[in-house]
């Protein structure tokens, strides 16, 4: 990408396409195309070829999508299948018709199975059942994979999908209903400390799994992709019978009882942490092997720790407004 060249971020009032906006501005890219919902509302195919044809962007990146944590995936599942096969299929469709040089489709690991070895290399993809609390968001985001794999095999494009992992940071969804469990702790414990409550719920048992990347170490990433010299996206996008697939993670997880301590030290709580085990856990773990981006050169560069602490002092200073 030259710092001119015309990119469309779909998505970016959202945590991962707000991230890629500031990564690109702060690298001096001044050619960035952006649409809100209310203007441009990308389950509308008609709207979203008008878009294209008007705009002819060069690269795109598809941050957009109907995202939320294990209750509003398990509660609207229509919604997750159907509104992010719209946009998957929208974008790919008219990105191809306007001849866009590269596009990076952004994903989640929850496209892997439930029960696959750890950590999740790419090419597990496909050999075993989905988690139950996210198939349909899982089953739409394997399709775009797949119409990612279909236009390079059938067309020679350069389309790639990047998986990352649960991310958290700026923007991010505070709803208790709709959030991920680290925003949603967050809230729940910096909620605790301010009125004084003596026990917090968490939950689950509290023992899954997770890896958390801050959503500016993801950007980071995304950025790298986009920019590989052409030899080495041709090679990532055309990958013979396996997918054109990228894990975006920074290699290491936590339980959700760490996570749920690790707040509650960073938002002074003193008082207890109590797990529900009437609500669901989830998958049990889903880490995922990040050698194909190590091997690229690429690192996170924020701690979970201090990422954390940003995000409480963040939603803190918000909540006392
Ligand atoms: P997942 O990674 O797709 O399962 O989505 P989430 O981020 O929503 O949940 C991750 C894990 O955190 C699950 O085991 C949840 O049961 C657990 N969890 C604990 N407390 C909460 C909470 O308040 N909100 C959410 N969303 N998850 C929670």
């Amino acid at each position: 990408m030259k710092s001119d060249s015309k990119i469309y971020v779909a998505g970016h009032n959202g945590l991962a396409g707000s991230a890629i906006v500031r990564r690109l501005r702060r690298s001096g890219f001044n050619n960035i195309v952006t649409r809100s919902h209310a203007d441009l509302d990308l389950i509308d195919g008609d709207s979203v070829r008008k878009f294209f044809r008007e705009e002819r962007p060069e690269f795109v990146f598809l941050a957009a999508a109907r995202v939320g944590g294990i209750l509003a995936n398990a509660t609207q599942p229509v919604e997750f299948l159907s509104e992010n096969l719209a946009i998957e299929l929208n974008v790919i469709r008219e990105a191809f018709a306007v001849g866009v040089q590269r596009l990076l489709f952004l994903g989640s690991s929850c496209i892997y199975p439930r029960d696959c070895p750890q950590p999740i290399r790419e090419e597990y993809l496909l050999t075993g059942p989905l988690e139950e609390t996210n198939r349909a968001y899982a089953l739409a985001k394997i399709a775009g994979v797949e119409l990612c794999r279909a236009y390079n095999k059938q067309h020679g494009t350069q389309y790639l999908a990047a998986m990352p992992t649960n991310l958290y940071g700026p923007g991010d969804n505070f709803d208790l209903e709709a959030s991920h469990v680290l925003p949603a702790l967050v809230r729940k414990i910096v909620a605790a400390t301010v009125e004084g409550a003596k026990e917090v719920v968490v939950w689950g048992t509290g023992k899954p799994r997770r890896e958390f990347l801050h959503s500016d170490d993801m950007a980071d990433a995304c950025l790298l992709l986009m920019n590989l010299p052409d030899a080495e996206f041709v090679q990532l996008c055309s990958t013979g019978s396996a997918a054109p697939l990228i894990n975006v993670g920074c290699g290491t997880d936590i339980t959700i009882a760490d996570l749920a301590q690790l707040i509650a030290s960073t938002a002074n709580f003193n008082g207890k942490i109590v797990f529900d085990p009437t609500r669901p856990d989830g998958t049990p773990r889903k880490l995922l092997d990040i050698s194909r981006l190590s091997s690229l050169g690429w690192k996170p560069a924020v701690k979970l720790s201090e990422g954390i602490a940003q995000v409480v002092s963040a939603y803190a200073a918000n909540a006392h407004r």
